[in-house]
């Protein structure tokens, strides 16, 4: 028995796995496999329309917002944002709250201002910054939803004034909230709702058409949302994994339906580090993520040993990003609570014997 603690690419669910693979082989029973059959023909425009339908109805999406499936990653969203919507002379607000948070503000400059309005690095990213002031004159403020390194969760949407920006690769559709407050929104599937070769994008289609300068059409939301995310050849296979994903989400009852199952585990995770004293956690509590759960043990021999043990037992991904070291437990929508039951048994019984 496996149990998948992975922290991208991650767990999909077991229908998902089992589906892909049939479509790979017979699609939708027309002989041919879904790698072989043109991105434009009557067998694949529905596969794409249903995933853009799937994320509009699961995030309760208004007409102003797009779904766009495109290449590159989250990483390239760390340039393709300022790239549409920030113009040389403006400013644009970020939260360095992660490893992952600080990336977009590298990018960002080579298109704009950047004003860094509040950074947690002097503690290690452990918690979330508060109260930070975000100019008014700010083009849009951007943070990083979940920090997926170091776990830590901004809990509520902040109050910016400006348009709002967030990376939500590693906790998009994992709770429910008003995402039309959001006037972008991006992340790499391959946390959360899919395969890797995918990133989904939300745009509101108000914020864009404002920069000056001129953008290669492949870098122009607008020119993506005009061709229906079909610019080029989309990633075919990648999108209808995530198309199988997000109809196994709805099927689970939706967001809010999942988030009451991932509240769950992270709950008797969190109540089962917290009651064994061999393991430690660095985060601050109340910034806690309930995606990736990072802890350490402060022994290096009983961290061989555990580490060992979970590789015995079949807990496969629980090391932690080699940057912060210790573990890191990932809880995304697929999996299981029984693999978090089985694992909270593994560090009860590690902790009897070693305490
Ligand atoms: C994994 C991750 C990324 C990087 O995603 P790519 O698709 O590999 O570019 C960016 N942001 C966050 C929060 C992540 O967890």
């Amino acid at each position: 028995m496996i149990h998948n603690f992975n922290a991208g690419p991650s767990i999909l669910p077991r229908q998902v796995f089992e589906q892909a693979s049939e479509a790979v082989i017979d699609f939708n029973e027309t002989g041919l496999s879904i790698l072989e059959i043109g991105h434009r023909t009557p067998l694949f425009k529905p596969v794409l329309a249903e995933a853009r339908a799937l994320v509009k109805e699961l995030m309760q999406l208004d007409d102003d917002h797009e779904v766009l499936f495109l290449h590159g990653g989250a990483t390239t969203q760390f340039f393709q944002v300022p790239m549409n919507l920030l113009n040389e002379e403006e400013t644009a607000a970020y939260l360095d709250c992660g490893v992952w948070g600080s990336k977009p503000i590298k990018e960002a400059p080579l298109f704009g201002k950047v004003k860094v309005v509040a950074s947690s690095k002097d503690k290690d990213y452990s918690y979330i910054p508060k109260n930070f002031d975000i100019p008014s004159n700010a083009v849009y403020f951007h943070y990083t939803s979940n920090n997926t390194i170091e776990g830590t969760q901004m809990h509520d949407i902040p109050s910016t004034g400006v348009p709002l920006v967030a990376d939500m690769s590693s906790d998009i559709l994992s709770r429910a909230m008003d995402f039309n407050r959001f006037d972008l929104i991006y992340a790499g599937a391959q946390k959360n709702i899919g395969a890797a070769g995918v990133t989904m994008v939300v745009v509101n289609r108000n914020i864009l058409g404002r920069v000056k300068r001129q953008l290669p059409s492949m870098m122009d939301y607008r020119k993506h949302i005009e061709a229906e995310s079909m610019l080029n050849t989309p990633p075919v296979f990648s999108i209808y994994v995530c198309m199988l994903t997000l109809r196994w989400l709805k099927e689970q009852g939706g967001v809010a339906a999942i988030e009451k199952i991932n509240h769950r585990k992270a709950a008797l995770l969190y109540e089962t580090l917290d009651r064994l004293p061999v393991f430690r956690t660095k985060v601050d509590k109340s910034d806690r993520s309930k995606m990736n759960v990072v802890f350490v043990i402060d022994n290096p021999d009983l961290e061989k040993a555990f580490t060992e043990l979970c590789n015995n037992e079949g807990m496969v991904g629980v090391k932690g990003h080699r940057s912060v070291g210790g573990f890191r437990v990932s809880l995304y929508n697929a999996l299981p609570l029984s693999s978090v039951q089985a694992l909270a048994e593994l560090m009860q019984h590690f902790a009897t014997k070693h305490g």
